[in-house]
Formats: structure tokens, C-alpha cells, sequence
């Protein structure tokens, strides 16, 4: 499919998710349809683009690994309450990983400590349903 026609697929009019956000992994249900908004984020970005490779939650804070993606597709979520399941890691500097609820894998967004209320999960971290 063409980018633009699987966000066509992704993203309703109002900007939001028309399906249910799931782990790739144990098909978790993460965020259902609606609650999120599509956020493109630019590599001139203040915000952090990169995420580390996905691995289970422990390996996850110990850092210091630098294999990852730059990912600029997200899903931004304003309320932590949105969220169906999701897990966090201990804290990395200012960021919490996001990871899946059940199977712990991860990540699949991060949220910055900075910014109580914004949550972000990327799109290609995830599957929709
Ligand atoms: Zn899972």
C-alpha cells in the first residue's frame, strides 16, 4: 500500500485513529478507535524521534543501547487514562518507555516527564485493527 493511502486507511478526517491500536506481538489491545490524534513529528523536531530497538522491558532501561529507529509517525495521546493497556519503563533520563501491558515488549512510544500529557505511540511499532 502507498503511505498515503494506508494513513488514509489509519487516519479519519478529524485526525484521529479509526482502528483499535494492538501489540504486534500478543495482539494486547492498547488504545481503542478514536482516542488518539496522528502527529507527524519532523526531524527538526525538539521532540526525541529515536526509539530502541524492541526487546523486552528490563533490557529496555538499562539504555546505553544505540540500535533503534528514527520513527516521526505517532499517535498522541493527552490522557494516560486513554490508554486500554500500556506499561512503562523505569525512567531513562526525562522518558518512560511505553511498552505492551501483557507480553512487556517494547517500546512502542515513550512519554517525556517534561510533558505530563502527552503520551506518543508509533505507528510502526504497532498493529491496528
Ligand atoms: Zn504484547
Amino acid at each position: 500500500m502507498e503511505p498515503a493511502e494506508l494513513q488514509n486507511e489509519l487516519v479519519s478526517a478529524e485526525g484521529r485513529n479509526r482502528k483499535a491500536v494492538l501489540c504486534q506481538r500478543c495482539g494486547s489491545r492498547v488504545l481503542q478507535p478514536g482516542t488518539a490524534l496522528f502527529s507527524r513529528r519532523q526531524r527538526s523536531s525538539r521532540i526525541q524521534l529515536f526509539l530502541p530497538s524492541m526487546r523486552k522491558k528490563p533490557a529496555l532501561a538499562d539504555g546505553g543501547s544505540a540500535d533503534g529507529d528514527l520513527l516521526q509517525e505517532h499517535w498522541l495521546v493527552n490522557d494516560m487514562f486513554m490508554f486500554e493497556n500500556v506499561g512503562f519503563t523505569k525512567d531513562v533520563g526525562n522518558i518512560k518507555f511505553l511498552v505492551c501491558a501483557d507480553c512487556e515488549i517494547g517500546p512502542i512510544g515513550w512519554h517525556c516527564l517534561d510533558d505530563k500529557n502527552s503520551f506518543y505511540v508509533a505507528l510502526e511499532r504497532v498493529s491496528h485493527e
